[in-house]
């Protein structure tokens, strides 16, 4: 699996300028940060030493706020293999920000219950934020599971540091990015289904928005249509995708809608087509994918990726799958699995040489949080991409530069809330 790690040599000096502070700043808690990056999973203390030497003792949280954020899709999305119509994106996404009673603040969405801020409060109430979070592995106790992302974002904001940097890195990992929003687009409006045209206009706007690869969404035959006309459609599709794009790398994503039979009819449809990945072709077993990694072998396709984990994950399952490298991707959700788990798993992945995409789908901010974390650790083949357009979150220098999506230098994840009048 190639990664790369690529010069930032053309930042604006704006940035330069964060990084230098970053560098003066890591003499205070990097020695440590970059000693513990590289540990195992399971390591959750760092030293009090460093604890007592970090900016962020300084700093209590002394207010709890639930806001809502507007992140839409540019467009509506339709049908996949499991579920209907997926709509037009979050128009009020809860987000929680922290307040610090020196006047810092970091925000992010949530992970599972939350219950009420004051249910937060009484959480973190009387610790200072270095006894919440190391910055070198993240938060120090699954108890702040809920807050994980906004305390990233607020240790960044003190440290006057990009969430990616926290490892010690002095530059973030790049990798590519994929757009995860084709659908069955083809198949809407229901009284006029607008066929493989409407699905090809989307890849257009999403190749014109800097996208170089795209998640195609298979198993029409699942529930849509009957299982040989929705089987022959997802075959139409993607070589459709394929001549209109050439360039672009397709992966493609069955959410558990086949059998690996139907899966390998689908893979005789498209010859031509070289694949980047293959996601959740069926529910995971060992059988089942041994023998689809057997026939991509046998015909090949050794290059494509098997990438697995994201519909409730059957982990033994996956560990096992993971360390004959029948499978290769890992892919649950950057929040509702956690970032820090992540973080933590991260160096057992690279020792397995299994890579790491997180699940973003839904929200642009997912996609932020992932390109930090892949932007610490790299081991990433590709990030989910969730485009927004036309919402309220300042997204600064989170962006598609060359078919890569680069996480902000400015401190924290760089993503701003909007305005408010208190
Ligand atoms: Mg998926």
């Amino acid at each position: 699996m190639k990664m790369s790690r690529e010069s930032l040599s053309n930042d604006s000096s704006q940035r330069s300028m964060n990084r230098r502070r970053f560098l003066g700043r890591s003499v205070l808690v990097g020695t440590s940060a970059i000693g513990t990056a590289a540990v195992g999973p399971g390591v959750m203390q760092t030293s009090s030493a460093q604890a007592a030497d970090s900016p962020l003792t300084e700093h209590r949280i002394d207010r709890v706020e639930f806001r809502t954020v507007s992140v839409p899709w540019p467009r509506q999305v339709g049908r996949n293999s499991s579920k209907g119509i997926h709509g037009r994106g979050p128009a009020e996404l809860r987000v929680c920000v922290l307040h610090t009673d020196q006047g810092a603040s970091g925000w992010g969405q949530t992970q599972g219950k939350t219950g009420k801020p004051q249910d937060l409060l009484e959480a973190v109430q009387g610790k200072n934020v270095a006894e919440l979070i190391d910055p070198a592995t993240g938060i120090r106790s699954e108890a702040y599971h809920a807050i994980d992302i906004p305390l990233h974002d607020l240790a960044g904001v003190i440290l006057d540091q990009p969430v990616w940097a926290m490892t010690g890195v002095a530059e973030p990992f790049l990798t590519k990015v994929y757009s995860g929003m084709i659908y069955f687009d083809d198949l809407d409006p229901a009284d006029d289904p607008a066929g493989i045209e409407q699905v090809l206009k989307n890849c257009r706007w999403d190749y014109d928005y800097g996208y170089r690869q795209f998640k195609v969404k298979i198993g029409r035959g699942n529930q849509w249509m009957s299982p040989q006309a929705g089987l022959q459609r997802d075959i139409d599709a993607v070589n459709a995708i394929h001549q209109s794009f050439p360039d672009v790398g397709i992966l493609v994503d069955g959410n558990n809608g086949f059998t690996v039979e139907t899966m390998i009819q689908f893979l005789e449809g498209i010859p031509d087509v070289p694949l980047f990945w293959i996601e959740e072709p069926f529910h995971e077993t060992l059988a089942d994918w041994t023998k689809l990694k057997d026939y991509l072998f046998a015909h090949g396709r050794t290059e494509t990726l098997r990438a697995d984990g994201e519909a409730k994950p059957d982990l033994p399952v996956l560990q096992k799958l993971q360390k004959t490298q029948t499978l290769d991707v890992r892919l649950e959700d950057i929040c509702g699995h956690g970032f820090t788990k992540w973080r933590r798993q991260m160096p057992g992945l690279v020792r397995q040489g299994v890579g790491a995409s997180p699940h973003t789908w839904g929200s642009a901010l997912k996609t932020a949080y992932t390109a930090h974390l892949i932007g610490a650790y790299g081991n990433a083949p590709t990030i989910e991409g969730v485009t927004t357009q036309g919402g309220d979150v300042g997204f600064g220098e989170n962006k598609i530069v060359n078919a890569q999506y680069r996480p902000s230098s400015a401190p924290g994840f760089g993503l701003a809330l909007p305005t408010q009048d208190e």
